[in-house]
């Protein structure tokens, strides 16, 4: 076993090693480097806390090249291949999910007193929801993407984004870290490509101001054929991280909050969770 677990450090683990399936063109990838790629994740279950992670992780070098190339290059989605996006493919791909979300967001962030006035999207996609924020709360709002295609597109069509320089996928990196917090910080979709996902969670921790949020949606896809996807918690073990960094955690769905303190109730795969950091600074 190459490396540790993420979260305990324990060297044992119960090996799954699930094959690797790319959903892009290998030869997009230097032949060096394919291995790392191709090779497997030995994903694994940590035999002492349980996390189901991978162990083949990527090497800083390995980082820096994917993120060279950019998410475009490797996928094989045909929107994104030519510039602009066809507006039908953004409209599909989000299809009503923004308004659900205004209306869930506008419900909890109310309810728990949380007003947001400069917020962090690590990974606005084509800017809807970073968007809504601007518009429902009157945030500022800042963001990174791993798409060149996003970036350009955020860029042309959505300027209330204020785009930040760093990379995202894997691990975080950038100025952004050392900037003053955020009332708020969303990711979408980007603590399952952690190498290290607890390591990322108090990193995203320390963006987050006191008496602010972190706001994690669709970080419990769990992927492991996909070489980008080294993380793969239950709903129970992504609470049960957000409860080592914040002070407040709650997992939403469609009506708002659903469950807090109730593990009953974590028996799906819920999409949208929030931290709730309380302590004086
Ligand atoms: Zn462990």
């Amino acid at each position: 076993m190459p490396s540790a677990c993420s979260r305990c450090g324990a060297a044992e683990a119960y090996l799954l090693n699930t094959p690797v399936e790319p959903d892009f063109e290998p030869s997009a990838i230097a032949a060096d480097l394919r291995p790392a790629f191709f090779s497997g994740h030995l994903d694994a279950v940590c035999a002492n806390c349980g996390l189901y992670q991978a162990y083949r992780r990527f090497t800083a070098h390995e980082l820096e090249v994917v993120n060279g190339l950019g998410k475009d290059v490797l996928t094989t989605e045909e929107a994104y291949k030519d510039y602009p996006v066809p507006k039908e493919f953004i409209d599909g791909w989000y299809g009503d999910s923004i308004e659900r979300q205004r209306r869930r967001w506008t419900k909890v962030l109310g309810e728990l007193g949380l007003a947001p006035r400069r917020v962090l999207f690590l990974r606005y996609w084509f800017g809807r929801a970073p968007e809504m924020f601007a518009t429902e709360f009157g945030a500022e709002v800042y963001g990174l993407d791993i798409s060149p295609v996003c970036v350009r597109y955020v860029r042309e069509h959505c300027p209330v984004v204020r785009q930040l320089q760093g990379s995202i996928n894997g691990a975080l990196k950038g100025d952004f870290l050392d900037g003053p917090a955020f009332d708020g910080v969303i990711t979408q979709h980007v603590l399952v490509h952690a190498n290290n996902a607890p390591q990322m969670l108090r990193q995203l921790r320390h963006l987050v101001r006191d008496g602010g949020f972190l706001l994690l949606n669709a970080e419990t896809k769990v992927a492991p054929t996909n070489p980008f996807h080294k993380f793969y918690p239950s709903e129970y073990q992504l609470a049960s991280l957000l409860r080592e960094e914040f002070d407040e955690v709650y997992k939403l769905d469609e009506q708002g909050i659903i469950a807090q303190d109730d593990w009953r109730k974590y028996t799906g795969r819920a999409t949208e969770f929030l931290g709730v950091l309380r302590r004086a600074a």
